[in-house]
């Protein structure tokens, strides 16, 4: 193993970040950044007809906003580059020259149809057939055939693949898994997987074995999905005569019902996103929603993720960067499925707003409510803030509250019937002339006059105070009244309580 810790994020530019990859991201960047190493991003483009253009960008600036940028790869430099397979193909070339000259790969001149036809006819008896150390030798392949033959098929630039050599006699193959612990598989049950396809490219399985140790990777921590490749991944690494690095499979993230694993579609149906960023399909120009534009804070999405198959032990919920770096260990990554469960993204949404630094509230309330808040000092706008922000899960909620901006076009109707009495309007007109005279019109000063009217008058708080309400905001529940009175200012709390007052009559 190499002695500095190195991990990559190796995404497939395929399409959007998914969650689950932005997920597999920050664990290798927390492990990498827990122990002093590096955190390597490597596109893997291989495959080049699932290439989807604007996708490795996507994954930079996605990467970017979550705050778990890589410290070296593809479009960053570094001195393992390039950092894109489409750019190391001479590199894949020349070490999988090795590993026919070792014997430990050969190539295979069969073609698909000809497979097929196998395959099919193994089907109707209810078997299953793959090209394997069982198969290999009644195939056409560099080690079933003569010299002749094969001359010959090189002499008519035949198509050929090239396979890895799987273990002519079965064994056991095990490794440890920093997750999952020592797994261990029988060689006879894997097959011949292809290294070198017809067009002359690698495969994943090569590519990413080559990389990995040029790149000088120490753990390869990734999604569950690749668990069965790591055993043919293990036996490159010694058909190389390489040390493996070591691996890491990330247990998959669920439907927020819990039945499999989470798509983009439960994300469309369920009404949350599932990409970091809006994605818009460079072909069909559809438009995936994004955390990012939704309202939520990169800070708020992470956290979440971070305890999506991750515990510290504790009951500890919300961790900045440094403490999520501090407290990360491999060791507290769950085994089993992780629940992915919007309402608690949201509810970290929530967290975080609360906690922002008022510049930067202020001004991510500005940009929000643009157009309506231009000219109003800051001091207004942490009035507003000190108000709302405990009540909303996205910043873009607040100037949804139009009571802030304009005086309420029309009072509850429901409430209204249930609650105005025909005294009520009496008492509102009798508060508007001790709101008149109180000397600040701050929230204190009116709420202590509005208390001591209260008792000089014998009546409860829900006499007035929800009719209070009512005529300033239109709506039966918000932020404190005098608070908001005060924030009104006197003059159009006056202003707002006659014009209410002629609604209700
Ligand atoms: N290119 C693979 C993917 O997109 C990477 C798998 C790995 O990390 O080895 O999932």
């Amino acid at each position: 193993m190499a002695s500095k810790i190195r991990v990559r994020f190796a995404p497939s530019p395929t399409g959007p970040l998914h969650m689950g990859g932005v997920r597999t991201a920050l664990y290798n960047y927390l492990f990498a950044k827990k122990h002093g190493g590096d955190f390597l991003l490597r596109i893997e483009d291989t495959d080049q007809k699932r290439f989807v253009p604007g996708a490795d960008t996507y994954i930079q600036k996605a990467l970017e906003w979550c705050g778990i940028p890589a410290s070296e790869g593809d479009g960053i430099g570094g001195e393992h580059g390039p950092y894109k397979q489409s750019d190391r193909s001479a590199l894949y070339a020349t070490e999988l020259n090795r590993l026919l000259e070792t014997g430990n790969a050969y190539k295979a001149f069969d073609t698909s149809e000809e497979m097929d036809v196998l395959r099919k006819a193994a089907e109707k008896n209810g078997d299953v057939w793959q090209y394997d150390a069982s198969t290999r030798m009644s195939m056409r392949n560099s080690l079933s055939l003569s010299a002749d033959q094969l001359a010959q098929l090189e002499e008519n630039n035949t198509p050929y693949t090239i396979r890895f050599r799987m273990p002519d006699a079965a064994r056991d193959y095990g490794f440890n898994d920093a997750i999952r612990g020592h797994i261990i598989v029988s060689t006879g049950v894997l097959d011949d997987k292809v290294l070198m396809k017809t067009d002359g490219l690698p495969t994943y399985h090569l590519a990413n074995v080559v990389d990995d140790h040029h790149m000088a990777i120490s753990h390869v921590i990734r999604g569950e999905e690749w668990l069965p490749s790591a055993p043919l991944h293990g036996l490159l690494y010694e058909a190389f005569g390489w040390d493996a690095p070591v691996f890491a499979h990330l247990s998959l993230i669920l439907k927020p019902t819990g039945n499999g694993k989470l798509s983009k579609r439960d994300g469309d149906q369920g009404g949350f996103p599932i990409f970091p960023l809006n994605w818009e399909d460079p072909q069909t120009g559809v438009v995936s929603s994004g955390y990012r534009e939704q309202g939520y804070l990169p800070e708020a999405f992470i956290n979440m993720l971070l305890l999506l198959g991750w515990s510290s032990g504790d009951e500890k919920e919300l961790f900045s960067m440094e403490e999520a770096i501090a407290a990360f260990e491999l060791e507290g990554v769950t085994k089993s499925g992780a629940r992915f469960n919007p309402d608690k993204t949201k509810w970290f949404n929530e967290q975080y707003l609360r906690q922002l630094p008022t510049d930067a509230a202020v001004a991510a309330f500005r940009e929000c409510a643009k157009g309506e808040v231009d000219q109003w000092d800051d001091a207004r706008c942490i009035h507003v803030l000190d108000m709302m922000l405990e009540r909303v899960s996205f910043m873009h909620e607040i100037s949804a509250h139009r009571y802030l901006f304009e005086a309420p076009a029309t009072l509850d109707e429901k409430l209204v019937a249930k609650k105005w009495k025909p005294e009520t309007a009496g008492y509102v007109l009798q508060l508007k002339a001790v709101l008149a005279s109180v000397e600040s019109f701050d929230s204190s000063s009116i709420e202590t006059v509005f208390k001591a009217f209260l008792e000089e008058n014998n009546l409860g708080f829900g006499a007035v105070l929800l009719p209070f309400r009512l005529v300033l905001t239109g709506k039966g529940g918000g932020p404190s009244m005098f608070d908001f009175a005060s924030f009104l200012g006197r003059e159009e709390t006056m202003r707002r309580i006659d014009l209410g007052l002629a609604k209700v009559s």
